[in-house]
């Protein structure tokens, strides 16, 4: 008998015959003697109408209504499941973040959670032989008593929390894919789905662009070792494909050097011209940026031929690009610079592999078999297991393809 967590996204709750669905898995795992608690997003659609909702109601919402508001889908979900896992039989119920609970920091509509108490789920599992359907996304603010959700994709999250606190086996993370991809399979149909994928990889994997998990729960899976895999809910229940493991990396025999290709067009380019070439220069330019929660990226600063004015070059996130004009426009005197240029028609690629650790020249070939697609390369980054490339948005199919096929990532024809 193992101790399972299930989770199952948006569009595998879409509607009552997909629910019946995830209660087919859920079916087979309890016939097979598991111990078995499922956690739940919010039918596809349903958290974006919420959102919605909150938007027209009034532009600057109080985030703890928010809270209240979008929370509600996982509700609808966890009931219902139950609903569907007793019509077959099955014991089972649901429960909030709150009723277990499952505690947060006061970050509302982007909480961290501090901890989650497993002792009831564990009670029902000894003392009833209950399914736990659990509201993923969701969690209580202890101090204040008020609902919190945990950002968007937050369920994925959840799943890995719960099934470090009731130190399951393993935790069964059940989307619309088969697993975790070399790279997006709507660009490169070669794509090919990785048996086993590093929690280090997959982080950057996350962060970089692929949507599969949301960033937290991978950080949370390498932090508990949860043993985490990528598998499909419309996989036949009686006889599914495992998909794809995360797993520490000295648990994967054949490592390639790359393991997968990233993009992200949420990327906006920021370039501000002859800048004065002195210290505290970029204080003053990234100090008010980081006042305002404004994340950057990449950094490039020329260095410069005069001595006086260098270049300065660097990305934020897409959403907030107007927001950091205004914000060095306002500061245009204290920092002192001649121009500012911006472009949001940017994508960043990303090569990650924790292979580069230990080859040299891995970036260097990128770098020729672009050049030779005549694509620009406009900023660089580099870290231990990736390098990332800025690139016009233009290209970012054809240079996506080049890389993939570049680190012998395709599938055989
Ligand atoms: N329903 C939430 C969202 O759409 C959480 C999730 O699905 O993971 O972001
Ligand atoms: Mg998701």
């Amino acid at each position: 008998m193992a101790r399972l967590v299930m989770k199952f996204g948006g569009t595998s709750v879409a509607n009552i015959e997909r629910i019946r669905n995830v209660a087919r898995h859920v079916k087979r795992e309890i016939d097979a003697g598991h111990e078995v608690a499922v956690v739940v997003s919010a039918m596809s659609g349903k958290t974006n109408e919420l959102v919605g909702w909150c938007r027209d109601a009034s532009v600057l919402h109080d985030a703890r209504e928010y809270d209240t508001v979008v929370a509600s889908g996982e509700q609808v979900t966890s009931g219902l499941l139950a609903i569907t896992l007793q019509d077959m039989g099955i014991p089972a119920r649901s429960w909030q973040g709150w009723q277990i609970p499952i505690e947060t920091d006061g970050a509302h509509g982007a909480a961290r959670i501090t901890g989650i108490d497993g002792s009831k789920i564990i009670q029902h599992f000894n003392e009833r032989g209950e399914v736990a359907v659990v509201s993923g996304f969701q969690g209580i603010h202890r101090p204040t008593g008020r609902i919190s959700t945990l950002g968007r994709g937050g369920s994925d999250t959840s799943a890995v929390a719960l099934a470090a606190a009731i130190q399951a086996d393993r935790c069964d993370i059940y989307t619309d894919v088969d697993g975790v991809y070399t790279t997006d399979p709507r660009i490169v149909p070669q794509a090919r789905r990785l048996d086993r994928v590093s929690f280090e990889e997959m982080l950057e994997m996350a962060s970089l662009g692929a949507k599969v998990l949301q960033v937290r729960s991978v950080e949370l899976a390498m932090i508990h070792n949860v043993k985490t895999f990528v598998r499909s809910s419309f996989d036949d229940p009686a006889d599914p494909k495992p998909g794809t493991l995360i797993c520490d990396e000295e648990d994967i025999v054949e490592q390639q050097i790359i393991t997968g290709i990233a993009y992200s067009k949420d990327e906006a380019q920021i370039t501000l011209r002859r800048v004065a070439d002195k210290p505290g220069v970029a204080a003053a330019i990234f100090g008010p940026l980081a006042d305002a929660s404004i994340n950057v990226d990449m950094i490039i600063q020329v260095v410069s031929d005069d001595t006086v004015t260098t270049d300065i070059t660097f990305t934020v996130p897409t959403a907030d690009y107007e927001r950091a004009k205004t914000i060095l426009e306002g500061v245009r005197d204290r920092i002192g610079y001649a121009s500012l240029q911006g472009a949001t028609d940017v994508v960043k690629i990303s090569a990650i592999g924790v292979g580069m650790r230990s080859h040299a020249g891995v970036a260097a070939r990128a770098f020729r078999a672009l050049a030779e697609k005549g694509i620009n390369i406009r900023a660089i980054t580099t870290s231990e297991i990736k390098f990332s490339l800025l690139i016009d948005a233009a290209y970012t199919e054809l240079a996506v393809r080049t890389l993939h096929s570049l680190y012998g990532l395709d599938k055989a024809a």
